[in-house]
């Protein structure tokens, strides 16, 4: 009886305990990635993500493949067909790495439950963070909202542990996956097709990942205390929509910057690279603990903010970037090329969004979601909840990010806003379209409304 090996936010060989535990049993092994659109409460994907999951199917097909598994790619909804290709392939066993939001869960045990009652072995292992949220907990047993001291229960408690190896399997009946599959799944645009700067900027799949990684910790990890503020320079690890489809494991990352050498990384950049490690867990714990975390407020008493309707002009220049505002048009312009936005960019266009435009931070966080590469259901909500003040360890409301400031201080010399915006350095500037000093004080004026409540 073969093994079955479903895999959804980890595509990768390395460092996969569920394909390491199917390796270990010494029986052929079958590796099957479900589309699922249609299962309720599952948040269907963005474009841009999308555009990626394409790509790194496709490089995981061919390295399943090589190393002796066969891939099988299937579309519909999970609680159908991983019990149906298990009962298919006469699995014995079936495997799978966590996921942490709520319907996910729900899926996984109805299915778990299912296999077990057909006396199919079905086991799930830990892959995707490195500790599980049910492992970090305060002494009162309750999750952590803020995020120092959860920092400090992480750094006591024990160390990520190192990378598992590579699996090499035994063969099994040929698959199916002959590239039709995946070219009638269409995750990718064709007309029109706005990925080309997507292709021009990133290498997909888990050999890019892993050269990714060397390239930071060679040329960028070193500075990185320093640099990762600056948008105008690629200080940053690059790393996130990688992690974000488990090509490259936190535990891979993790251990491969912890063990550098200190000549080559100070320990003040590894610590500063590890602490946004550990954001990044601190999201997904959140959205463990609070499953709404994309569409409710987390701090209730945000319920009673008094979001004016919707001004769709200015929701749809900020999603262009044509707000007036050189940063912030920078930021969108670069986001809407590539897929992705420097994190320092992310919050300042994000705050003028939610406080200068008063514009209700889940119509920001939608947008973000289908454009980014790197769109998560825990990190994108986490932090557009931050910037709002709603959130976990929120920035405190009233601290408004002002853009033209925000440009001085970390793009002085225009690196930044001369390749996104570089109209901006001639004399026929575009016009604002708010007052910057007015909106802030109609939007402290709207928080002191429910401060005050
Ligand atoms: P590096 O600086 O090299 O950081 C290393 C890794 O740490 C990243 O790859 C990422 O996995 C993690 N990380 C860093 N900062 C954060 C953070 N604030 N929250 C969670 N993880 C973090 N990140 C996402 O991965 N997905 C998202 O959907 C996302 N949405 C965001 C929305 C807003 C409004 C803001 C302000 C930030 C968002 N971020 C998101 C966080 C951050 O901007 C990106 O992780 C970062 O810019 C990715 O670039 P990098 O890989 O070079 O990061």
């Amino acid at each position: 009886h073969p093994s079955l090996v479903w895999l959804r936010d980890d595509l990768r060989l390395n460092d996969n305990p569920a394909l390491d535990a199917a390796a270990q049993r010494e029986r052929p092994v079958v590796v099957l990635f479900v589309l699922d659109e249609i299962s309720p409460d599952v948040r269907p994907l963005g474009g841009a993500a999308k555009w990626w999951l394409h790509g790194s199917l496709e490089s995981l097909a061919s390295d399943v493949e090589a190393a002796g598994a066969t891939f099988v790619l299937r579309r519909g909804r999970a609680d159908e067909i991983v019990p149906a290709v298990a009962a298919d392939i006469s699995a014995g066993a079936v495997f799978w790495n966590r996921r942490y939001g709520a319907a996910e869960r729900r899926i996984d045990a109805d299915i778990k439950k299912h296999l077990q009652a057909e006396s199919v072995v079905c086991a799930s292992f830990s892959a995707s963070l490195l500790h599980d949220p049910w492992k970090l907990l305060t002494r009162a047993g309750t999750p952590y909202s803020v995020f120092t001291p959860f920092w400090r229960a992480f750094r006591e408690h024990q160390h990520p542990r190192p990378p598992l190896p590579r699996p090499r399997f035994q063969r099994a009946a040929h698959g199916d996956v002959d590239g039709d599959v995946l070219a009638h799944w269409e995750l990718r645009p064709s007309n029109p097709d706005w990925a080309a700067p997507l292709r021009a900027n990133w290498s997909v799949g888990e050999q890019a990942a892993a050269d990714r990684l060397a390239g930071f910790l060679d040329a960028e990890l070193a500075d990185y205390n320093i640099g990762r503020d600056v948008p105008g320079e690629s200080q940053t690890s690059r790393l996130s929509p990688h992690l974000r489809w488990g090509e490259i494991s936190p535990h891979t990352v993790w251990n491969a910057v912890a063990t550098s050498p200190s000549t080559l990384a100070p320990q003040e950049s590894v610590s500063a690279f590890m602490m946004e490690l550990g954001w990044r867990e601190f999201a997904w714990h959140t959205l463990f603990h609070f499953p709404q975390l994309a569409t409710r407020n987390l701090r209730a008493q945000f319920d009673d903010f008094p979001w004016p309707p919707l001004n769709q002009r200015h929701l749809t220049a900020w999603q262009r970037g044509e707000t007036g505002f050189a940063i912030v048009d920078a930021g969108m312009r670069e986001l809407w090329h590539t897929g992705t936005m420097h994190n320092r960019v992310r919050m300042v266009t994000a705050s003028f969004l939610v406080k200068n435009l008063l514009v209700d931070w889940r119509h920001g966080e939608r947008w973000f979601w289908d454009t980014l590469v790197d769109a998560d259901p825990a990190s994108n909500p986490f932090n557009w909840q931050w910037i709002a003040g709603s959130g976990a360890d929120a920035a405190p409301y009233f601290r408004v990010f002002n853009p033209e400031l925000q440009r001085k201080k970390f793009d002085a010399e225009n690196a930044y806003v001369g390749t996104w915006a570089p109209e901006y350095l001639s004399a026929s500037r575009p016009v604002p379209i708010v007052d910057l000093a007015q909106s802030r004080r109609e939007a402290l004026a709207a928080f002191g409304s429910i401060k005050s409540a």
